[in-house]
């Protein structure tokens, strides 16, 4: 892992950071890594490497999701832990950055030995969480379940409840509502309100990326302020209708485990995947992996704004090819997750439990405020006007 990587990512994006802040998250502050020991259902002992990274807590506690994914490794947690401190400055929320994972297929593995996991973890890098100290929450291919797991190991070694050290959780055992909609929510209110910085019109043509609990809920709010979703994508294809998708039968389709290349109506038409960047509308919305815009496909976008729903959808190299087009940046525009998040913890501290409107409501105001302070700032691009406003709130 290279250490010089942050700091010329920030170096990159914020000319005019203040050295001793570039100084100090130049790298993260403690590692900790694991080999999770566990038993599988067959009575074998496999063995699952494991990390937290806690990066900088400056704000406050460490704050940020563990994900299960083959693809995990000590850089990849760093490099999102980073992006944890600066998505949480930004929302300025009370919180510095962290980030977990394990290298495990989850597809591979039954419930009970994902529960197994889970337990390992914790206990693992017990002395680490707490909630005044490090907050994990959920990422990819881990939920409300596994923040149950989790808490509940926690607190079984803990001798005392702390609802607050875990976020994410089920709502019986001190999640939060609007958990849910909150990410695919945040983005549409990031999107209104640049439509509104720039007196855009209410009518935009929008193609998603990935209708899972992101792009559908983006989606939803969207299409109930008056936009038209032309286009939506799984890995089995792209479902395209020129005068706009009914979202709502797409989504229980999906929800009721359907491929959109297996959806039918007269209205609506196949097309291959990679065909989604290049269809004419005003905004493509990637919402499902990282890199998916990158130099194969960048040439092709005829979309003037693109809103970063999933965590980093465009390469580098893609962002200099799309140097004419407007790119909201992943921090801002995704950052709905961890802001209702904040709330649970608030109302796991405070005993209290807030309506959906309410939680709903506040997101809103946050989220709008960090908006409007990126989009009100003079510089080269929204990533790095993101970048500049949550290093001012790190020094
Ligand atoms: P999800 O698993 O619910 O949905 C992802 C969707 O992408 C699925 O429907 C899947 O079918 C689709 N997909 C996978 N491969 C695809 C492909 N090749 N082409 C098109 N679609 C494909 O995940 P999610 O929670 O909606 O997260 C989506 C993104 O948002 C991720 O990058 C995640 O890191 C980011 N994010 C999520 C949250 C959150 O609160 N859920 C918060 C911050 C960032």
């Amino acid at each position: 892992m290279s250490q010089i990587s942050f700091s010329d990512t920030i170096k990159a994006q914020a000319k005019d950071a203040n050295r001793e802040t570039l100084k100090r998250l130049s790298g993260p502050q403690r590692i900790h890594e694991a080999r999770l020991g566990i038993t599988m259902d067959s009575g074998e002992v496999e063995y699952f490497e494991a990390f937290r990274v806690q990066y900088d807590n400056y704000r406050g506690p460490f704050k940020g999701g563990i994900r299960f994914h083959p693809e995990v490794d000590k850089a990849e947690v760093a490099h999102l832990a980073f992006l944890m401190t600066l998505k949480n400055a930004l929302l300025e929320l009370p919180y510095g950055g962290g980030k977990g994972g394990v290298a495990i297929d989850v597809k591979q593995y039954s419930q009970g030995e994902l529960e197994r996991v889970s337990r390992a973890y914790v206990r693992a890098f017990f002395e680490a969480f707490g909630s005044n100290t490090d907050v994990p929450a959920p990422d990819v291919n881990t939920g409300p379940r596994e923040m149950q797991y989790m808490l509940d190991e926690y607190q079984t070694i803990a001798r005392r409840k702390d609802p607050g050290a875990f976020t994410g959780k089920p709502l019986v055992i001190g999640g939060s509502h609007g958990r849910t909609e909150a990410t695919g929510y945040g983005g549409f209110y990031v999107f209104d309100e640049y439509l509104k910085h720039k007196n855009i019109s209410n009518k935009q043509t929008i193609a998603i990326q990935g209708l899972g609990n992101v792009g559908s809920y983006f989606a939803q709010a969207a299409q109930a302020a008056g936009h038209s979703i032309v286009a939506v994508s799984d890995s089995s294809g792209v479902l395209f209708n020129e005068s706009g998708l009914d979202i709502e039968s797409v989504i229980t389709h999906k929800e009721n485990g359907g491929k959109l290349s297996n959806y039918t109506s007269d209205r609506t038409t196949l097309l291959e995947s990679s065909e989604l960047w290049s269809l004419d509308v005003n905004v493509l919305a990637p919402a499902a992996l990282g890199g998916a815009i990158n130099e194969s496909n960048a040439r092709s976008i005829k979309a003037s704004i693109i809103l970063e729903l999933a965590n980093g959808p465009v390469t580098p190299e893609a962002e200099g090819i799309l140097a004419d087009k407007t790119i909201i940046p992943d921090i801002l525009v995704n950052a709905g997750g961890v802001t209702v998040s904040y709330f649970e913890w608030v109302q796991n501290r405070t005993g209290e439990s807030w309506e959906k409107d309410e939680v709903l409501k506040k997101l809103g105001e946050k989220i709008r405020k960090a908006a409007s302070s990126v989009f009100n700032l003079t510089s080269p691009t929204l990533r790095s006007a993101a970048f500049t406003t949550a290093l001012s709130n790190l020094e």
